[in-house]
């Protein structure tokens, strides 16, 4: 309840500046523009590439990406005392407590705030009705971008994520090649590899197992999915289906955001 108040604390001392009033799903909203505060969710499927994205996007604007997924790893890392509780969560593919990650969660804005952070992209989260009520009811999301991808890939996706234990860059192995088959158009994604002196340190997410994968999915669907129309009946969410790799996805993200010339509008502003 503390770390409630205390997302509530942080959300009312800063202006919102609602960068999409009037979205609706037919994607009509304004670009960011100077002194807006974003205030976004990414959803999607583990797999999807929401923290690929999210963490560009986060670059390009030069907004906090802050992702529950990390904070929750972060914890396990700390050998605090949360730490077996959690881990046994997330190599089962379970979701933490809504307690536990608004803890987590009310706690990392609350240290951005303290740094003069303002705005986020939220990554992983909400990932249950419950979250989802929470946050509207504390903050006003702008925007929420529903990232989708052909099931084929998900797993497969899943399975080929590394990071680096060095500098923490992640990437991705799995090369996917669907053929077309009855009208369905093929897709290929190429692997996301490292640099060379990265290629030696490479580590798995102990969640990143084919059995949890397939938990993951399972509670995905039956949890975080109605997310979605929660989201969808508010009119804040946009639809994005991948049509392949980065290269295709992320100009085509650029433009379905309205940001593709979003660095033009902001020299042209300032
Ligand atoms: P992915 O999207 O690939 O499934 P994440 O990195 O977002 O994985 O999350 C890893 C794990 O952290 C989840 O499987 C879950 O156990 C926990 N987690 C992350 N975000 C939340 C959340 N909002 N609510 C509950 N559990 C969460």
């Amino acid at each position: 309840m503390a770390a409630i108040t205390r997302l509530v604390k942080r959300t009312t001392t800063t202006p919102f500046y609602s960068l999409a009033r009037g979205f609706s799903s037919t994607n009509t909203h304004a670009p960011p523009s100077q002194n807006r505060n974003i205030q976004w969710v990414f959803l999607g499927c583990p797999g999807v590439g929401k923290g690929t994205y999210a963490s560009r996007l986060c670059k390009f604007l030069g907004v906090p990406h802050i992702a529950t997924g990390d904070l929750v790893r972060h914890e396990l890392s700390s050998n605090g005392p949360l730490s077996s509780q959690l881990s046994e969560i997330v190599n089962q593919g379970q979701l933490v407590s809504d307690e536990i990650i608004m803890n987590l969660l009310s706690k990392r804005l609350a240290d951005g705030q303290a740094k003069g952070e303002s705005g986020f992209i939220l990554d992983g989260f909400p990932r249950t009705i419950k979250q989802a009520e929470i946050l509207e009811g504390v903050t006003d999301i702008d925007l929420v971008v529903n990232l989708k991808l052909r099931e084929e890939a998900l797993l497969a996706k899943c399975l080929g994520r590394r990071t680096c234990s060095q500098c923490g860059g992640n990437f991705n192995i799995a090369s996917i090649d669907i053929k077309g088959e009855n009208g369905a158009p093929g897709m290929s994604m190429a692997p996301l590899l490292p640099p060379e002196h990265c290629m030696s340190k490479l580590i798995t997410r102990a969640d990143d197992t084919e059995l949890v994968v397939k938990e993951r999915l399972r509670i995905y669907n039956e949890l975080s999915q109605p997310v979605e129309g929660f989201y969808r009946s508010r009119g804040k969410l946009l639809e994005f289906e991948l049509p392949g790799g980065i290269p295709e996805s992320w100009p085509k993200l650029l433009q379905a955001l309205n940001l593709d010339d979003y660095e033009e509008k902001q020299s042209a502003a300032a």
